[in-house]
């Protein structure tokens, strides 16, 4: 019977033991569950936490959830170990390769990659290289050796491999896919569901990719249409309105803002002329580019965003068209337009100049701010809106090569133990090289500007601590929430710049300065920075996370509470 049975058995085949196969799965699925959850912070006891609901429902759907993960994991190793040659290399080589991105990912930004990181990655593929280079971190081969090894051991291929790659691939679209249908109609259990499952970062990788085809299916489903702005105002405007936000420029980077290396000289000496009004140490509605973009852009003040109104709300260029400005966009990142902004968008937006007509080097900002200064020569108010190309990691990019004034910069080889000082030194250089340049080109030489009343900001900071300089950073950390936040031009009102500060404010405040009436504000806004006064007390949230909430993982915290006090935050 045995030889009967032996000889039904191809060559490579005879060894094949399903129960041994399956059980090195569940606890192969199990070590790389713990190690990855150990080495990338996964949250283990608040993902129980529970806030809302019944607990032990609650509890029950979370455990279930839990437990289909790690059941999907093991059904995914268990078909590898029983495949063929080529099959079970792809499978290794997908494994390793998502585990290295997620590894490198939170090295780099804090966290594993979320459905708001998939089209900010798209967004910024000339980064690519450096983050790759910067944040390899090969712990990742661990839990991608302990499944090699388990490749090795169950060498022979199975009858069954076929049916069991169908059962793994039905059960990873199961459970990813009950997690997506949770995120489609929003089903969550109070904050604490924010908190994502403990598991394996392949499967997390799983998860997100989910969760962004459970959007884009939302979007299909249900087109997103901006609120029309009813009035129309009678006359041309006289005055230009401009809101420039540069890119990763930590407040408490620039001289202007305390900090001891001269970093902005010319602004310096506009502050002391009164030529600035400042906000010392403001804060940032989010660490990202897109959120905070969108926040500033249409005003939306209460992140997380469900019902997505950053899609609904009107944009600043309607509110522009609206009082007749001639609505410029200049933007010295990208050619394609801003994630949030569609097509329809752009209707309000006269003038669209981006990054390939200003070029991509050091100098791009002093291209742009000459470019604005020649739309503020015509007679009838202009509104400007500059994106700036700024200083984004890597920030060897953003000055002339050359010695530097901060030696050692990452210009140039650098020993390891001074790697962090030359990523400080490069990322001060660039701001020395690059914000008082700006303000120059557009400004008149003693700092005049007929006319015109502009604000500006950065859209977060950058971090400069840690093992280097993540590009897309999500840590709520000083240097990255609190940003720079200014008046310039000559028809400053007067306001008091002891208010407490936020990006939330700038929004309200450009309304203001185009004399917007009360009626045509489809959204309570937060105060405008033209009324605010010292006593008042608003919240300052930063958030982090998935813009949109929805059981990805989120979080809000105040100003305050992450820089200690104000006047520790202008000191900073
Ligand atoms: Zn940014």
């Amino acid at each position: 019977m045995a030889d009967a049975h032996r000889m039904l058995v191809a060559p490579g085949m005879a060894g094949s033991n399903p129960s041994r196969e399956a059980t090195s799965a569940v606890v192969l699925a199990l070590l790389v569950t713990a190690f990855d959850v150990w080495m990338l912070g996964g949250a283990v006891v608040s993902y129980f936490a529970v806030d809302q609901g019944i607990p032990a429902l609650v509890i029950a759907r979370k455990s279930a959830g839990l437990a289909g993960l790690l059941v999907a994991q093991a059904a995914f190793f268990w078909a590898s170990c029983s495949s063929p040659g080529p099959i079970r290399a792809a499978a290794w080589l997908c494994f390793t390769a998502v585990t290295l991105l997620q590894y490198g990912f939170v090295a780099a930004a804090g966290g594993v990659f979320n459905t708001h990181d998939i089209p900010m990655a798209l967004q910024s593929v000339k980064y690519w290289p450096t983050m790759i280079r910067e944040f390899t971190d090969w712990r990742a081969l661990v839990p991608s050796g302990m499944f090699a090894a388990a490749l090795l051991f169950h060498r022979d291929t199975a009858h069954a491999w076929l049916r069991r790659w169908a059962l793994a691939v039905a059960l990873l679209v199961i459970v990813h896919g009950a997690y997506a249908r949770a995120h489609f109609v929003r089903l969550e259990f109070g904050r604490a569901d924010a908190v994502a499952p403990p598991m394996a970062s392949f499967q997390s990788f799983l998860r997100t990719l989910a969760l962004a085809a459970s959007d884009s299916l939302e979007e299909t489903l249900r087109p997103y249409h901006r609120q029309e702005v009813a009035h129309l105002a009678a006359t041309l405007p006289i005055r230009h309105v401009l809101l420039v936000i540069d890119e990763s420029v930590s407040a408490g980077h620039l001289s202007l803002e305390g900090y001891d290396r001269a970093t902005t000289p010319w602004l310096e000496q506009l502050d002391r002329e009164g030529r600035l009004t400042r906000w010392a140490g403001a804060a940032s509605a989010t660490v990202y580019s897109n959120s905070s973009f969108l926040a500033l852009v249409t005003g939306f003040n209460a992140f997380p965003d469900p019902a997505h109104r950053v899609f609904t709300l009107p944009t600043i260029f309607q509110f522009a068209k609206a009082m007749k400005y001639r609505t410029h966009l200049f933007d010295g990142q990208m050619d394609v337009r801003r994630f949030g902004l569609t097509t329809s968008d752009m209707r309000f937006v006269d003038d669209w100049q981006h990054a390939t007509g200003f070029g991509d080097d050091p100098d791009t900002d002093a291209r742009i701010g000459h470019a604005v200064a020649r739309v503020l020569e015509e007679p009838a108010g202009q509104f400007v809106l500059v994106m700036k190309r700024g200083n984004h990691a890597p920030h060897e990019n953003n000055y002339p090569k050359g010695p530097g004034r901060w030696p050692p910069d990452d210009d140039h080889h650098v020993a390891a133990d001074l790697e962090r000082v030359a990523v400080t030194n490069s990322y001060d250089e660039a701001l020395r090289y690059n914000v008082d340049a700006f303000f120059r080109a557009l400004l008149q030489p003693d700092g005049t500007l007929p006319r015109t009343v502009g604000i500006y900001t950065s859209d977060h900071g950058e971090e400069l601590g840690g093992d280097g300089v993540p590009a897309m950073t999500r840590k709520l950390l000083p240097e990255v929430v609190a940003v720079p936040l200014l008046m310039f031009g000559d028809d400053r009102p007067r306001v008091d710049t002891s208010y407490r500060a936020s990006h939330l404010n700038v929004f309200p405040t450009l309304l203001d300065l185009m004399n917007v009436p009360l009626q045509a504000r489809p959204w309570t806004y937060s105060r405008s920075l033209l009324v605010a006064k010292a006593t008042d007390r608003d919240p300052r949230p930063v958030f982090v996370g998935n813009m949109f909430g929805g059981g990805d993982y989120h979080e809000s915290k105040d100003f305050d509470a992450i820089v200690g006090t104000p006047a520790a935050a202008a000191l900073r």
